[in-house]
């Protein structure tokens, strides 16, 4: 290529990088895939490379990530956060061992290998051992000042174990799969826009204007870097990640070191099948020189250090046809387009349909019945259609139209102004029924076995049953006589049902499908009301000074509450004797027996009455002061001088999350 179509191609790549950068840092909503993205930054990188005249210094290969938003106070890092350089295969770790062994001459390098969590790192400022501070990235000098929405993140320590005058940490906030599915699904209920990978929806989750909105999503973090740290000296970063496990903090436990790139390269190809069996996901690996002196020497570009390289796993895209597009009814009644595909194997698993969200999309993206399309697994969980491959049309493909009544209960189906779902208007839809009790039976819910999707159907077709309740009624008698139902699997499955009755609270009340309120916040309102009475009787001011639940979560719940339907399918599941009450343990369920406890600070999830009730329900006791008999000391935000005097004395100062951890 000639200098001036060189220029001319930079100029181009550089505007539409910056637009994607834009949607992807900015509005945490990228338009096109990361490898797509990814193959556009390697073009510009190679035209610079050719012609090093041509970079500007604003070139996107030149800076880290985004901008900071508005909305959110700016803050200067006190080390740059950098981005890090890319490698795709094989061979671009081996250029990036040739080029870190010739900056290191005649030295032994050892490197320290790490999954790439596909989350958004975040820096925590702590001085005195507390932390005073949380932000983004940003652009690597200046990030967004989040310390209120990082600090709902319950496993990231409000204070340290050991009380340092300063520590800058980095690390990687993240959205489980668990929960980045949960998320999706709930917003495509509610007719929003779903988040198109985990690393987006943490972001998005971390960069809201109101922190209950971050606190209702279950976050978590691994914390993999120091950029300073005051009290201790550190010389390699094996050994800054020890210290801060020691501190309080997480930090994953899949991380190896090795003296050699052939190791190396094999453990990173060895995790690209691993990965799926994670609960979060990782798009790659991180390769980091250990020896800090060494990291020193190497140093930096503008935008990434020249000791570490990620890794990116290939993009798992695969061909398939669209043999058809059904419509699914959700439990709220939206109508879902799902594409009916030819059964393939995806990230891990086999793949045979994918939602297509709403209609919107499917005209976005001009999905046809018989079309060729590309499929991935967002957040390695949810099947998705990346793109269609028009060039494989053969003219017999058929376009789908939204239809304009319930495809179950024929009713009619209306699309609310400003949303892109259509919702069956009929609230006693049978396929919305059959939806909210297959989410009631399901695995984290009341956790019914034998219950799966078509029992629940033959059920309904039987007329056994028409919600969930009708469950705890049902008779040996008629169930035997169904197909596929033998005496043995009858019983079993009445065991089942009478077995969930004694399930706890927290799992009824996520069961319930009570709009916006998932398994976590099944639990916090479990432990705050105690009775599913008191739930009922709550008002939305009660509701909404829980930290975790903000005010949409409490007008669903106070929606749900009032509806007759509602109201008759607890009385029935009163009625039939499943327990409504926060179950008070029993000996020999008492995990904190004779473990004395001493509160300070503020809790997050509890108040110190709550937090006090807790302890004494499972067998521990509290006490006012610390002494040596003290087992531990449960330190908040902001502990007092009791922190103080349990360092002092060697009592373990457990966080909120380590307690959290001794309940289950
Ligand atoms: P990156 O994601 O490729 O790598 C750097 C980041 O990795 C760090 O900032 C950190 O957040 C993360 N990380 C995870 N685990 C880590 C560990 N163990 N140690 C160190 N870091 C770890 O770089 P980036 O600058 O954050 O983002 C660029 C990438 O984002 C692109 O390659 C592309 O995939 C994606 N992107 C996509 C779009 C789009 O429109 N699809 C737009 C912009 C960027």
């Amino acid at each position: 290529m000639d200098k001036e179509s060189a220029e001319k191609r930079i100029r181009e790549l550089t505007t539409v990088i910056s637009a994607y950068d834009y949607d992807y840092y900015v509005l945490d909503s990228p338009q096109i895939s990361d490898a797509e993205y990814d193959r556009l930054m390697r073009e510009l990188g190679e035209l610079e490379e050719a012609f090093p005249e041509l970079v500007s210094p604003t070139s996107p290969t030149q800076r880290v990530g985004g901008s900071p938003a508005v909305g959110f106070n700016s803050v200067s890092h006190l080390s740059p956060m950098l981005s890090l350089s890319n490698a795709f295969n094989e061979q671009d770790l081996r250029d990036f061992d040739r080029r870190v062994r010739g900056g290191l001459p005649g030295q032994a390098v050892r490197y320290v290998v790490e999954l790439k969590i596909d989350g958004l790192a975040v820096s925590l400022l702590y001085e005195k051992g507390f932390m005073v501070r949380g932000a983004t990235r940003g652009d690597g000098e200046v990030g967004e000042n989040i310390s209120q929405n990082l600090k709902t993140v319950k496993s990231i320590p409000l204070s340290l174990r050991r009380p340092l005058p300063l520590l800058e940490v980095r690390g990687e906030a993240f959205m489980p799969k668990k929960e980045f599915a949960r998320l999706n699904e709930e917003r495509e209920e509610a007719g929003e826009q779903t988040f198109a990978n985990p690393r987006n929806a943490a972001a998005g989750s971390l960069r809201q204007l109101d922190p209950r909105v971050t606190a209702s999503r279950a976050l978590d973090t691994f914390l993999y870097g120091v950029g300073q740290i005051g009290g201790i000296d550190i010389t390699s970063h094996m050994e800054g990640l020890a210290v801060l496990k020691q501190l309080g903090f997480k930090v994953n436990p899949h991380i190896k070191a090795f003296d050699e790139i052939a190791e190396t390269i094999r453990h990173c190809q060895e995790w690209t099948d691993k990965r799926h069996n994670l609960p979060y996901e990782i798009d790659g690996m991180v390769v980091k020189v250990d020896d800090y002196r060494q990291q020193a020497a190497l140093g930096a570009t503008s935008k990434s250090p020249r000791w570490a390289v990620a890794y990116k796993f290939p993009a798992e895209e695969v061909e398939t046809v669209v043999r058809d597009i059904y419509v699914r009814v959700g439990r709220t009644g939206v109508l879902t387009p799902t594409a009916s595909l030819k059964p393939v194997k995806v990230a891990g698993s086999i793949v045979s349909s994918a939602t297509l969200h709403n209609e919107d999309i499917i005209r976005d993206k001009d999905i046809r019945i018989g079309d060729h399309v590309i499929i991935h697994k967002a957040g390695d969980v949810i099947p998705e259609v990346v793109r269609v491959m028009p060039e494989k049309r053969t003219g017999t493909e058929r376009v789908f139209v939204m239809p304009e009544r319930c495809p179950v209960c024929a009713a009619g189906a209306q699309r609310a102004e400003g949303e892109a779902a259509v919702r069956c208007l009929n609230d006693k839809c049978s396929g919305r029924a059959r939806e909210g009790i297959i989410h009631f039976v399901s695995r984290d819910a009341m956790d019914i076995e034998g219950l799966g999707p078509s029992v629940v159907t033959a059920l309904l077709v039987a007329g056994l049953i028409r919600d969930a309740a009708d469950l705890y009624y049902i008779k040996f008698e008629d169930l035997v006589h169904l197909e596929r139902m033998g005496r043995k699997s009858s019983e079993n499955l009445l065991q089942a049902i009478a077995k969930s009755k004694s399930n706890s609270l927290a799992q009824l009340i996520f069961a319930l499908g009570i709009r916006l309120v998932g398994e976590r916040a099944g639990k916090i309102l479990a432990v705050h009301f105690s009775t599913m009475e008191r739930l009922e009787q709550a008002g939305g001011e009660e509701l909404t000074a829980i930290p975790e639940i903000g005010p949409k979560m409490a007008d669903s719940i106070a929606a749900f509450f009032k509806d007759p339907f509602s109201l008759q399918l607890l009385d029935k599941l009163k009625s039939a004797g499943v327990n409504m009450t926060q179950a008070t343990p029993t000996t020999g369920d008492r995990p904190l027996e004779g473990k004395q406890f001493v509160l300070t600070g503020a809790l997050s999830g509890y108040t110190r009455k709550e937090a006090q009730e807790l302890i004494e329900g499972l067998g521990g006791r509290v006490s006012s002061s610390v002494s040596k008999k003290t087992d531990y000391v449960l330190a908040g935000e902001d502990p007092g001088s009791k922190y103080d005097q349990a360092l002092a004395l060697g009592v373990a100062v457990i966080s909120e999350e380590e307690f959290e951890k001794m309940l289950r």
